[in-house]
C-alpha cells in the first residue's frame, strides 16, 4: 500500500466522526501523491504525514454567559493549534451553530497549506464556537465575547497564536474580544487580526479575502488571454467575502448577478448594488428579502440556487459544500469558464472533479481566498513596526501577493505533470514549503 493510502487509513481510523475533516485530508493528500511518491523514503522515515495531519493540540472549553433575562446559557469552543512550522498559529474564529471538532480540524488542516501560499511567516490555526450571533443584543454578544476571551486568552499571543474574523466573528465581536484579552493579560498586542482601526487593524483587511479573490481571478483569466471586462460573475453568500467580492468585480468591468444568505438567493439583472446590500447585512443584520423589496427587477427565491445562473465566472463566497455535483453540472451546461471559491471548501470534491474533467479552471479556497490571511499578516507586521500603511500600500501588497499565488500554483502543478490543476498546485506549493521547515526543525 502506498505511504499516502496508510496514513489516509489511519486519519479515517482515528477520526471516523469527522467528515468534513476527513474530505479535507482526503483532498489534499491525494493531490500531493506525486511529490510524496518522488519523496516517500525521507517523508515516511519522518512520519511527515502521520504529523502534518495530528493538531499540535486541540482545546475544548466551556463558554458560560448571561442571556438578557438573567438566564446562563452555555456553549461549547474550539481552538486548533494545528502546526506552526513556519510561523505562530494562525487562523480564524467562528461563531456558528454548526461548529464542531470537526469542521475546526478541517479549517484549521487547510489554513497550513494556505498561510503557506501567502509567501508570509504564519502557521495554521483554527478556532470557534457552536454560539449563534443572529438575534442577540449587543450586551449579550459582549458578554460571550468576554467569557469566550477570558479562557482563549491563557493559549494565546502575539508570537503564538493570533485569531481573526471568520463567519460570525466581525468587527464588533474581534473590539470585544481583544478588550478582554488586554484587561486580563494587561498586554497590548497584535494578538488578533481584524482589528478596528483605530486599534491597531489595517487598511483593505475588510475588504482582504473578497478583493484578493478578484485579483487571483483576473490573473487567471488574463493568463488564458480573457479579461473581467463585460463577464457574468455569479456569487452565493452575502457577508464579508461576498460583499467586497461583489464590489472589486464590479470595478473591474464584471457585471455580479447573484447573492445568497442562509435562507434565499438573490438574482438581479441589473447587477447587485453593493450599498444596498452592505446595507442590509452590515448595518441592519437582515435577511435577503429586504434586497428584493427595494429593487423591483430584482427576484428572491427561498433556498438555495444561485449556480442555475448562466455565467461566465462562478465564485462561491458563503460557506462549505455548498456547490454540488448537480450544481457543477449546471455551471458547465450553461458555459461557465472559471470557478474561483471564496469561501472554504464549497465546493465538494465530485463537484471539483466534475468541473475540473469539463476544463473549468478552477482554483480552490486555499489560493484563492488567502488575501484574508494574507491581509492579517501584513495586520501584524504593522503591529509589530507600530506603523500603519495607507490603503494603497497595502491593496498593492494584496494584489501582489494574490499574483504570486496564482503564479507559484500554476508552476507547481506544471513540475509535477498536473498542468491546469490548480488544486494540487496550492496543496504541493504549500506543503513543499511547511515541510522543508518541519524537517530543518526535526522532531516536534
Ligand atoms: P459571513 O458570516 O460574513 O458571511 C457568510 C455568508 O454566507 C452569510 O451571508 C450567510 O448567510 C451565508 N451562509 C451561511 N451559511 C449558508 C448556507 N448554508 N447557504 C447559503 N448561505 C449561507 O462570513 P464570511 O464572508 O467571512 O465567510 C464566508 C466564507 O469565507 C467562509 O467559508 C469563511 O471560512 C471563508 N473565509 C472568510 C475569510 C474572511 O476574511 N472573512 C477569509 C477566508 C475564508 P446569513 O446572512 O443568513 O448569515
Amino acid at each position: 500500500m502506498s505511504y499516502v493510502d496508510e496514513v489516509l487509513e489511519i486519519v479515517q481510523k482515528k477520526n471516523a466522526d469527522q467528515p468534513e475533516f476527513l474530505q479535507a485530508v482526503t483532498e489534499v493528500l491525494d493531490s500531493l501523491r506525486p511529490v510524496i511518491d518522488a519523496n516517500e523514503e525521507l517523508y515516511r522515515k519522518n512520519a511527515i504525514l502521520e504529523r502534518i495531519t495530528e493538531p499540535d493540540r486541540q482545546i475544548i472549553f466551556r463558554v458560560p454567559w448571561v442571556d438578557d433575562k438573567g438566564q446562563v446559557q452555555v456553549n461549547r469552543a474550539f481552538r486548533v493549534q494545528f502546526n506552526n512550522a513556519i510561523g505562530p498559529y494562525k487562523g480564524g474564529l467562528r461563531l456558528h451553530p454548526s461548529v464542531n471538532l470537526g469542521i475546526i480540524k478541517f479549517l484549521g488542516f487547510e489554513q497550513i497549506f494556505k498561510n503557506a501560499l501567502t509567501t508570509l511567516p504564519i502557521g495554521g490555526g483554527k478556532g470557534g464556537c457552536d454560539f449563534d450571533p443572529k438575534g442577540k443584543s449587543d450586551r449579550e454578544i459582549m458578554a460571550f465575547c468576554q467569557s469566550f476571551m477570558t479562557e482563549l486568552c491563557k493559549y494565546i499571543g502575539a508570537d503564538v497564536d493570533v485569531p481573526a474574523g471568520d463567519i460570525g466573528t466581525g468587527a464588533r465581536e474581534i473590539g470585544y474580544m481583544f478588550g478582554q484579552f488586554k484587561r486580563i493579560r494587561g498586554s497590548y498586542e497584535g494578538v488578533l487580526t481584524g482589528k478596528g482601526l483605530t486599534y491597531g487593524g489595517s487598511l483593505v483587511r475588510t475588504e482582504a479575502t473578497g478583493y484578493g479573490l478578484l485579483y487571483l481571478t483576473e490573473e487567471l483569466m488574463k493568463c488564458h488571454g480573457e479579461s473581467m471586462q463585460g463577464k457574468t460573475v455569479c456569487v452565493s453568500g452575502a457577508g464579508n467575502v461576498a460583499i467586497y467580492a461583489i464590489q472589486k468585480a464590479h470595478q473591474m468591468g464584471a457585471k455580479v448577478v447573484t447573492c445568497s444568505d442562509s435562507t434565499g438567493w438573490i438574482y438581479d439583472p441589473d447587477g447587485i448594488d453593493v450599498d444596498l446590500l452592505k446595507d442590509i447585512k452590515e448595518v441592519k443584520r437582515a435577511r435577503l428579502t429586504e434586497y428584493a423589496a427595494a429593487k423591483p427587477n430584482a427576484q428572491y427565491h427561498e433556498g438555495r440556487g444561485v449556480w442555475q445562473i448562466k455565467c461566465d465566472i462562478a465564485l462561491p463566497c458563503a460557506t462549505q459544500n455548498e456547490l454540488l455535483l448537480e450544481d457543477a453540472k449546471q455551471l458547465v451546461a450553461n458555459g461557465c469558464k472559471a470557478v474561483c471559491e471564496g469561501a472554504n471548501m464549497p465546493t465538494t470534491l465530485d463537484a471539483t472533479k466534475y468541473l475540473q474533467e469539463n476544463g473549468v479552471w478552477f482554483v480552490g479556497g486555499k489560493a484563492a481566498n488567502a488575501g484574508g490571511v494574507a491581509t492579517s499578516a501584513l495586520e501584524m507586521s504593522q503591529n509589530s513596526e507600530r506603523l500603519s500603511w495607507s490603503f494603497e500600500e497595502v491593496d498593492a501588497k494584496l494584489k501582489n501577493i494574490m499574483v504570486t499565488i496564482y503564479h507559484n500554483i500554476d508552476d507547481a502543478a506544471k513540475r509535477y505533470g498536473a498542468e491546469g490543476d490548480y488544486v494540487a498546485g496550492a496543496n504541493i506549493a504549500g506543503f513543499e514549503k511547511v515541510v522543508q521547515a518541519m524537517l530543518a526543525q526535526g522532531v516536534c
